[in-house]
């Protein structure tokens, strides 16, 4: 029952169960800040936090239409050494405004160009190596894509 309840205040307001990044980590939020300022994207600022919630446990990261400009990540993956690939495909969301009401993209295909996206800003062969190692097979959809 309080998981449920700390379920649905996580989905409900992230913000609750999330500390700034800039706070978690000035050096990556640096690294964040700055992929904003790359020419591909052109939304504006972004917030970036990181997030100790249930929700987040089933991805490593998430942008919300809720909350316009910001991405959400994993404390895991603030930790980790994928971490900008995880903020670029986030920020690829952004970018192509996949969580707008307007957006009737599957969500694979969301996936792919904010893949796409990635790979313009962290390079195509770390975005591949990724989802190889999440499991993806070369005759996956994202696979493909990345390899197009
Ligand atoms: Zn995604």
């Amino acid at each position: 029952m309080i998981f449920c309840i700390l379920f649905l205040v996580d989905l409900a307001n992230p913000k609750v169960f999330s500390v700034n990044l800039r706070n978690f980590d000035a050096e990556k939020y640096q690294v964040a800040y700055q992929m904003t300022k790359n020419p591909n994207f052109t939304r504006g600022e972004v917030d970036f936090y990181v997030n100790y919630g249930l929700f987040i446990r089933s991805a490593n990261g998430f942008v919300s239409s809720f909350y316009p400009n910001t991405v959400f990540i994993s404390s895991t993956v603030a930790r980790s050494a994928d971490f900008d690939i995880v903020i670029a495909h986030e920020l690829g969301h952004i970018q192509h405004m996949h969580f707008s009401r307007s957006s009737d993209k599957k969500l694979e295909e969301a996936q792919a160009e904010a893949d796409s996206f990635a790979a313009k800003i962290v390079g195509k062969d770390r975005v591949l190596a990724r989802r190889r190692s999440q499991g993806y097979s070369e005759d996956s959809y994202l696979i493909r894509n990345l390899k197009k």
